[in-house]
């Protein structure tokens, strides 16, 4: 998968792609994620990529201009798939978009700031648009490292094991069941006996249940999705 991150301020989401999980699939070939300046666009002398809205009102728009000359040039390099603005109206990223993004090859995620991007963008550049939930964020890019995480560790082969991910919350509409690690004990509050049994079909069962409960307990409308 390649990703093209497209910002005004690149510094704001380097660090996420430069750490942990996102590194390493980087490191293994599994995906390569390019952040783009987009003043590199501009067309000023001043290098900016915002302007005065029209009509006036508090706050600058990012200027259609930059953007188009940069989707321009990334478009005769590759074709993409998804041209995706990060926009607070945009469809509520969830785990099955996130999955439905996960199978494909080469995204592009624009990151407005400001007042947003011109109305042109939006209607004539780009495919889709995405929130990451009902609350307005002061920039696109932890949105869309949001949105590339979630879709990166879903990549085969970016997780150590690969069904770590299938187990994850949000799968088949379960949350995900309780876990614990060493020690057994601690302060005499003890990790259930199921898991240290070594059975392994009654550790699944177990926590299957656990995971259904918590479900019930928790996101009872998860569990009346199809
Ligand atoms: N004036 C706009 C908000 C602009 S916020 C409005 O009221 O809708 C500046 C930028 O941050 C947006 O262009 C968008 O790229 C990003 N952003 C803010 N909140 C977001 C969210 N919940 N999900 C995704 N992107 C968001």
């Amino acid at each position: 998968m390649h990703i093209d991150i497209l910002t005004c301020l690149p510094k704001l989401i380097e660090s996420p792609f430069s750490d942990s999980i996102l590194k390493r699939a980087q490191a293994k070939g599994l995906v390569t994620v390019n952040i783009i300046d987009l003043r590199q666009y501009a067309t000023n002398k001043h290098r900016t990529t915002d302007d005065y809205a029209f009509g006036g009102g508090a706050g600058m728009v990012m200027m259609i201009e930059p953007i188009d000359n940069c989707l321009t040039e990334l478009k005769s390099k590759r074709t993409y798939d998804d041209i995706i603005y990060m926009s607070p109206d945009g469809q509520r990223l969830s785990q099955p978009l996130a999955n439905e993004l996960s199978l494909k090859k080469n995204l592009i995620l624009l990151c407005g700031h400001y007042k947003g991007v011109d109305e042109r963008v939006r209607e004539h550049l780009i495919t889709r648009e995405i929130s990451i939930g009902d609350y307005v964020l002061s920039g696109g890019e932890l949105a869309a490292a949001v949105v590339a995480d979630a879709v990166v560790r879903l990549i085969p082969g970016v997780l150590s094991d690969e069904t770590s991910a299938l187990s994850d919350s949000f799968q088949d509409n379960l949350i995900a069941p309780p876990v614990y690690t060493r020690p057994a004990e601690y302060k005499g509050w003890k990790v259930p006996d199921v898991l240290l049994s070594g059975h392994q079909a009654r550790i699944e069962e177990w926590r299957h249940d656990q995971a259904l409960e918590r479900t019930q307990k928790r996101r009872p409308e998860l569990l009346q999705k199809p």
